[in-house]
């Protein structure tokens, strides 16, 4: 145990976090580490280790016997089944990773196995990806995808049994869903739990199957779910279907399902969160005499005033044609940049025109007064 990360350190808060900030540390880095998430070798060791770290220091007595004593504080009352004695599920009511408890905490302490598989657990929620046109963003769009999802079993709830009758506790284990053997050595007795092979840690054994399910408990869909894009909806943000996820165990309800959406970018507009961006091309004439231009939005054409003498670079706002906000009311702005375009190419006649501007205009002198300013 010398080796141990201290606990604030592996939920990355400070010594002073509140309860809850502890609490969301622990979910990010839980939901970082986990290892059906995380398929780096260690991420099964950090799981764990995040685990332990928050089942103290969610604890108010756990958490004050941390701080005065550190490690050293839990060290004698570890037990002998290896590693943090008395790991409770309970603590972790409102973030349930179904069955990985199961397969972590096998060998932990006695009260939290036995009632680890026995209990309902909501699945696990499940994340897709969804691309859009940047357009439907901005729009809003009605879009479906189609997903393949274990549904409980609405027969049988869950359970796998033909009715409540067909299910009586299993003989092996009792009921616990484990099964404890005592091995002796010369450090002490060690008692082992392992997982009851009979009823799967259910502790439940159905003597009728469910005939809509056949026992299983669900049946696998493919439904199509229909998702209602909001206009203003950006790239990493994600939608909610309740109930979509992964399935739940021994009757417990499925997690949900989470839509990230991508936007495409578009072909001239950028944008950074409600507000848009577009460059513009303007001629010199047009720049240096002002003009009125017809400046593509998301909403269509909007005539804007370049005034004269417009520099090239110059940015003009149009108010309110932007991305509309997601939460609450108004809209984004968009921002023209004015790109100023020189001729490259002249006819004889233009150039005759710019020849005579030289000779009549005050172009000639910027330059010139430019240089003189470097004679001071
Ligand atoms: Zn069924
Ligand atoms: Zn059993």
């Amino acid at each position: 145990m010398a080796d141990k990360r201290d606990y604030y350190e592996v939920l990355g808060v400070n010594k002073n976090a509140s309860a809850d900030e502890i609490k969301r540390a622990y979910r990010k880095m839980a939901k970082k580490y986990h290892p059906d998430v995380n398929k780096s070798a260690d991420a099964e060791e950090k799981f764990k280790e995040v685990n332990e770290a928050y089942e103290v220091l969610s604890d108010p007595d756990k958490k004050a016997a941390y701080d005065r004593y550190g490690h050293a504080a839990f060290e004698q009352g570890a037990g002998g089944a290896g590693g943090f004695g008395g790991f409770n599920a309970g603590g972790f009511e409102d973030f349930d990773f179904g069955d990985i408890f199961g397969s972590f905490f096998g060998g932990g302490g006695g009260r939290a196995s036995s009632r680890r598989n026995n209990g309902p657990q909501q699945g696990e929620d499940r994340f897709v990806q969804l691309e859009i046109d940047f357009m439907d963003a901005i729009k809003g769009k009605k879009a479906e995808i189609q997903i393949n999802y274990d549904e409980q079993c609405t027969h049988c709830m869950g359970t796998g049994a033909a009715s409540s009758s067909d299910v009586t506790n299993c003989s092996r284990c009792g009921g616990t869903g484990t099964i404890r053997t005592q091995q002796r050595s010369p450090f002490g007795t060690f008692v082992n739990e392992t997982t009851c092979p009979d009823c799967n840690g259910t502790g439940k054994k159905i003597t009728k199957a469910c005939p809509n399910c056949h026992g299983k408990g669900y049946i696998n869909k493919t439904i199509t779910v229909e998702l209602n894009i909001p206009a203003g909806i950006n790239t990493h943000q994600q939608l909610r279907v309740a109930g979509k996820g992964y399935r739940g165990k021994n009757g417990g309800p499925n997690g949900d399902l989470y839509v990230e959406i991508y936007v495409r970018p578009h072909k001239h507009f950028v944008r950074h969160n409600d507000d848009i961006q577009i460059e513009v091309p303007v001629s010199s004439v047009d720049a240096t005499l002002g003009c009125e231009v017809d400046v593509p939005t998301v909403y269509g054409d909007v005539t804007m005033k370049i005034p004269a003498g417009t520099q090239s670079g110059a940015v003009m706002r149009l108010k309110g044609k932007g991305v509309k906000h997601l939460r609450g009311d108004g809209y984004g702005d968009q921002y023209v940049k004015i790109n100023v375009q020189i001729p490259k190419k002249l006819t004889r006649k233009e150039k005759e025109l710019y020849e005579q501007l030289r000779k009549v205009g005050k172009s000639g002198s910027i330059f010139d007064s430019f240089k003189n300013a470097f004679k001071n």
